[in-house]
């Protein structure tokens, strides 16, 4: 998880970037950061500080940060990986000048490197696994920043999309599986902007131009692409992740070619062919399964309510270890609406089901708020592995999917019935030019190679 936005060749610089992570908010609440570099002076700035990027980032963090370059970063809190020095973007003095760098994505041999950087003499100030990344840079023999950074990237395993600012000159790049996403829009007012998502171009009125495609390593200066390079390891059929479509980005994001709300839509009513449920309205899990059910709804014919509401204005919240038990959590973030829901048979309609406890509170306040039946319908495949590839997931046996039948979890549920899109039937929606996912979280296929797990390693979880 993650958001990552770049501005080149724009005096506003930093403020299109803080635009552009406020579109990313969904991919991160930890902390949120911008580097800027001004051509002018030659100076760089920096801030990051924690917290949602309405808190974080003020007006006048903003003006501290002049420059017609800027690279910001939004932050995912994850187990064991929070606090502010793991924010980035990481900003280092180098030979060939400022480096800032922003990334999202998860390696996959992060440890390896770590452990090699650090017999080597590599003094680390976090424990992400992007910093790897700036080492591999700095100890670079080549001669020349693009060749450093070639270098660096091609010892890379995993997920990354990077942007890297050196002086005035702005990189991006995407990793040859493309497991994340990365665009290009042009601004009106001058220059380029990359970002994860393209609503993140949206905000600032920029053109989409094009996507960074798996393996590109893009060189841009002045709001100009100077050179389009590829990465060394060639992979003969992409793995962007499926995963981004049935919950992560934003609905109204353009995504591996489609629409996000499109595709779940399609998801629904394939979901809704494969599962159909005896009901007599179709509710969503708001907000990231509010596509699906109406697609479900469309193609079952079942009329789609309004049956849960979901408290936007939750953030962090004390709960008591005895309240913890006691679906509170659930509560204070989705109410039921008893007019809509009471005397009726409910078809429930999420995207993913991932430990299943959460699920399990919405069906009891379901019930208590009048539901006669409750059917449980999910617009992926059961999540049966977990993502070493830049998605925040549990482990494998906290996975409800990973060691219980489909019956046995709509027993744990309590529901009526309990159905899944079959994989074939999600890939099946969005596969209009013969894409290839990533589908490893749904079946265990894990193609870019986990080697810190092959070493005895733990694997690095970033975002
Ligand atoms: S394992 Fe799942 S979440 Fe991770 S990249 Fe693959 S499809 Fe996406």
């Amino acid at each position: 998880m993650c958001g990552i936005v770049a501005v080149s060749g724009n005096p506003e610089a930093a403020q299109l970037a803080y635009l552009g992570l406020y579109s990313l908010q969904h991919r991160g609440q930890e902390a949120a950061g911008i580097a800027s570099f001004d051509t002018a002076t030659g100076e760089s700035h920096r801030v990051r500080r924690a917290g949602l990027v309405s808190e974080a980032l003020q007006p006048s963090h903003i003006a501290e940060l002049p420059g017609d370059v800027a690279v910001a970063h939004i932050r995912y809190s994850t187990a064991g990986g929070a606090g502010l020095k793991n924010a980035q973007p990481i900003r280092e003095t180098f030979r060939a000048g400022q480096l800032a760098l922003v990334h999202n994505g998860n390696l996959t041999n992060a440890n390896l490197l770590r452990e090699k950087l650090l017999n080597e003499g590599s003094l680390f100030q976090s424990s992400i696994d992007s910093e790897v990344i700036v080492h591999l840079i700095a100890r670079s023999r080549a001669t020349t920043a693009d060749e450093q950074i070639m270098d660096a990237l091609s010892q890379l395993e995993g997920a990354y999309c990077v942007l890297i600012t050196m002086d005035d000159v702005l990189y991006a790049a995407r990793d040859p599986y493309g497991y994340r996403p990365m665009v290009i829009g042009a601004l009106p007012t001058g220059g380029l902007v990359v970002a994860s998502e393209t609503c993140a171009l949206d905000i600032v009125h920029a053109r989409y131009v094009r996507d960074v495609e798996p393996g590109e390593l893009i060189r841009i200066r002045g709001g100009e692409i100077e050179q389009v390079r590829r990465l060394p390891r060639f992979v003969a059929e992409p793995q962007p992740c499926v995963f981004e479509l049935v919950y992560f980005a934003r609905p109204d994001t353009r995504l591996w070619g489609y629409t996000v709300d499109r595709a779940r839509r399609a998801f629904g009513r394939k979901l809704a062919e494969e599962e159909p449920a005896p009901g007599d309205i179709v509710i969503s899990v708001p907000d990231s399964a509010n596509s699906a059910a109406v697609g479900y709804s469309e193609r079952s014919g079942i009329p789609f309510e309004l049956g849960l509401i979901r408290n936007h204005y939750v953030g962090r919240t004390f709960i008591t270890p005895g309240q913890a038990g006691r679906d509170f959590k659930v509560r204070m973030k989705f109410s039921p609406v008893r007019e809509v829901l009471e005397g009726k048979r409910v078809v429930v309609v999420d995207d993913s089901l991932v430990r299943g406890t959460t699920s399990r509170s919405l069906v009891h306040m379901l019930r208590e708020a009048g539901a006669r039946e409750v059917h449980f319908r999910l617009a992926s495949p059961p999540v049966r592995w977990p993502c070493f590839y830049g998605i925040d997931m549990p482990t494998r046996e906290e996975l409800i999917a990973s060691n219980r039948s489909v019956e046995e979890i709509r027993e744990y549920l309590g529901v009526e019935s309990l159905g899944y899109l079959s994989p074939e039937g999600m890939i099946d929606c969005v596969r209009d030019g013969g894409e290839t996912y990533c589908t490893a979280c749904f079946t265990g296929d894990y193609r870019a190679p986990l080697v810190d797990a092959q070493e005895g390693l733990a694997m690095s979880s970033h975002c």
